[in-house]
């Protein structure tokens, strides 16, 4: 996507101020700041939430939901009938804040626009984007654990900061309240592997720094050497805001700390800014073999492979022994 007459960008770095929020994001909390402007002053929000162990996005005013819906879930999200509970709120005019992929965030414009819905009471911010993963396989990878462990999963975390942000974040990852198991950890694996995003991510029209939503969030990779003083190693956000009318939701949120910086100091480390994931060149083979025998055959073959089983353990223990300050 080419940078129209009428699209600016302005880069920040952000965090908001209330640390335990923060704690349950993926980087600086960003959204959680905004959705809840958006209900303290009579909105709604619609974002992203893992429910029955399905991701899924809702539509609420609750506070208590806004808190469910802090944290990327590494799984392609089910809309259910989102677009249409939006639009009526709208028709109603309530403001409404949408949080989801961009191609999520230009379907549902383009939904509203084919009913002919205003879209000004509407905000949407979405995100740099790795690829979304098929809940297929998640299902899968669900049931595999109960099988091994005989236990129902209840929780799953995509991503902690027990450990902190960035390089920290990486190996942990929970089921229940199990915190740092091997198992947990493989689900990142399948993430970053590239062998079960949807075909279309390794194709994304929208992998730029010009997006569809009206504001574009990140992980700010490279803030350690860009701004050393405000990276406390929690987590910070990278916020583009794509028009000028709207660099109001980063300087006139009161709980948000921020940092105007330059777009491509923004963008350098953000891969998916510039290119669609490349796809794994075993992706049909891994299919291929899901399909005829089955997911843990195929799981064990490319992703929960004994020298991965092996490598966690060994770090696990430098973990243990303090002799690794992270266990990713
Ligand atoms: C599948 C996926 C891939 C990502 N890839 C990158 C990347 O390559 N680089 C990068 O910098 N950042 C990426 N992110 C974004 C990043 O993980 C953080 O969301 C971002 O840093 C903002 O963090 P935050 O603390 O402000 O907000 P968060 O608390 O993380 O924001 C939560 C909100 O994000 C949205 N969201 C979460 N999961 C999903 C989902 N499955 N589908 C649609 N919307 C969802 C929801 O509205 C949710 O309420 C990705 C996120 C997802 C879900």
């Amino acid at each position: 996507m080419q940078k129209s007459q009428n699209h600016d960008n302005f880069a920040f770095a952000v965090r908001y101020k209330n640390d335990i929020i923060r704690k349950n994001s993926s980087s600086g909390a960003y959204f959680q700041c905004v959705a809840r402007h958006f209900i303290d002053n009579g909105g709604y929000v619609c974002g992203c939430v893992l429910e029955d162990m399905k991701v899924v996005h809702i539509v609420s005013n609750n506070v208590d939901d806004i808190t469910r819906m802090a944290g990327s879930k590494y799984v392609q999200s089910d809309m259910k009938n989102c677009f249409a509970e939006i639009g009526k709120i709208l028709q109603d005019e309530i403001s409404v804040l949408f949080s989801g992929t961009s191609c999520q965030t230009a379907g549902l414009k383009m939904y509203l626009s084919n009913k002919n819905i205003d879209m000004n009471k509407l905000l949407t911010i979405d995100f740099f984007c790795h690829g979304v993963p098929s809940p297929l396989i998640f299902k899968e990878y669900l049931n595999n654990y109960e099988k091994r462990r005989n236990r129902k999963p209840i929780d799953y975390k995509f991503r902690c900061k027990d450990y902190g942000w960035g390089k920290a974040s990486r190996g942990s990852n929970y089921f229940n309240t199990i915190l740092r198991s091997t198992y947990a950890r493989a689900w990142r694996r399948i993430f970053f592997s590239d062998l079960v995003l949807r075909k279309k991510c390794h194709d994304c029209n929208y992998c730029t720094a010009y997006k569809p939503a009206d504001i574009t969030m990140g992980d700010f990779w490279g803030i350690e050497e860009l701004l050393p003083n405000f990276n406390d190693g929690m987590g910070i956000s990278v916020v583009i805001i794509h028009n000028r009318e709207n660099v109001k939701y980063v300087t006139e949120l009161l709980d948000l700390e921020y940092f105007e910086t330059d777009l491509n100091d923004a963008i350098k480390c953000q891969y998916n800014a510039f290119y669609p994931s490349k796809q794994n060149e075993l992706r049909e083979k891994f299919w291929h073999d899901y399909f005829e025998n089955g997911f843990d055959f195929a799981f064990k073959k490319y992703i929960y492979t004994k020298s991965f089983v092996i490598k966690q353990k060994i770090k696990m223990l430098l973990f243990l022994l303090r002799l690794r300050n992270y266990n990713g």
